[in-house]
């Protein structure tokens, strides 16, 4: 209860679902130097957008692929310039977080609209921050699982057209192997269920 109010008062800045009908895929973590390259050939074969929750780190370590990720036509968003719990940090090493990830996207000339904390944490320094920043809190509705499964058909089970809402934003990662080695046989199943893909910059 105290939980759905304060989504409710926070929703200006803090989305947990996108506009349906569409569906929105989400992969987080990366960029990563094999998987994200498989994960959009596998997005360019399907004909969909996604949106890239990056770490600020891993786009200093690989920046041709925030290139080519953006080149491909997909949505960059920031996923914090570190990865780390935010228990573990004080709120100077967060505010710290914070803007270096902005200097970053800045440095990319990516427009920070929207940001997803490491695993999801929330804090009231993050949310403020995001408030004075404009600066969306994108999470999601639809956990793929994918960094706990073994095999990509354990994937193509869970992720079914069936278990879909209009406007759930989906959790991927791409620095996790199985999940691209599962995507084209889930776009496939998702396109012949005439399900549709958006991007999270316009929600
Ligand atoms: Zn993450």
């Amino acid at each position: 209860m105290i939980k759905a109010v304060l989504r409710k008062l926070l929703s200006p800045v803090l989305r947990y679902r996108g506009d349906a009908p569409d569906l929105y895929l989400s992969f987080d973590d990366g960029p990563h130097p094999v998987v994200t390259p498989q994960v959009l050939d596998a997005l360019d074969q399907a004909g969909v957008k996604a949106t890239f929750f990056m770490i600020g780190q891993e786009m200093e370590r690989h920046p041709a692929l925030v290139t080519e990720v953006r080149a491909r036509g997909h949505a960059i968003a920031l996923h914090g310039f570190t990865h780390r719990h935010c228990a573990d940090m004080g709120w100077r090493e967060q505010l710290d977080d914070l803007r270096r990830m902005r200097a970053v996207a800045a440095r990319f000339g990516v427009r920070l609209r929207s940001y997803r904390p490491a695993y999801g944490e929330l804090s009231v320094l993050r949310i403020g921050w995001c408030l004075l920043n404009r600066v969306k809190i994108v999470m999601w509705s639809f956990e793929t699982r994918d960094s706990f499964v073994q095999q990509a058909a354990e994937l193509e089970a869970r992720v079914t057209p069936q278990a879909l809402t209009d406007g759930d934003i989906l959790l991927f990662h791409d620095d996790t192997p199985v999940t691209a080695q599962a995507l084209p046989r889930l776009l496939d199943n998702a396109r012949a269920a005439g399900l549709r893909f958006g991007v999270l910059e316009t929600v």
